[in-house]
């Protein structure tokens, strides 16, 4: 029992660091100098944060994750097709956008600190599946 906790614990505490835009290695340290621009190293403990990937994984999640859980529930609404699209489509389209942009730095983040539970870094990046056929 307490050897899952062992693997499970630190995987859910990394995870949930990036979520809230912190460095998965001290909890401290921001991860973002801007907007979805990950710091070379964490302020706090110097851990190295440009080193996990997170190229295409995030977004890609994040499309899955809205396309799931709000576009998919919200047609079954009868009044998204019986609303005017010239007035429904701009309202969900914008709404939308917001929220994937406010979800991608939570969703990369979170994805930085699976990364980092399962210690996989760009030095790792010859084990992508396209390279594997040279
Ligand atoms: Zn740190």
């Amino acid at each position: 029992m307490s050897g899952m906790a062992e693997i499970v614990y630190p995987l859910f505490r990394s995870i949930g660091r990036g979520l809230a835009h912190r460095c998965p290695n001290c909890g401290q340290g921001r991860l973002y100098g801007r907007y979805l621009k990950v710091e070379p190293h964490c302020a706090n403990c110097n851990h190295e944060l440009a080193d996990y990937p997170a190229d295409d994984g995030p977004a890609y999640l994040t499309i899955l994750l809205i396309g799931h859980l709000i576009i998919a529930p919200l047609l079954f609404f009868p009044i998204i097709w019986r609303s005017p699209p010239q007035i429904s489509l701009p309202i969900m389209l914008t709404t939308l956008l917001v929220v994937a942009l406010s979800a991608l730095p939570r969703i990369k983040g979170g994805w930085i600190g699976l990364m980092y539970a399962l210690q996989v870094t760009r030095r790792d990046e010859h084990l992508h599946t396209a390279d594997a056929a040279d």
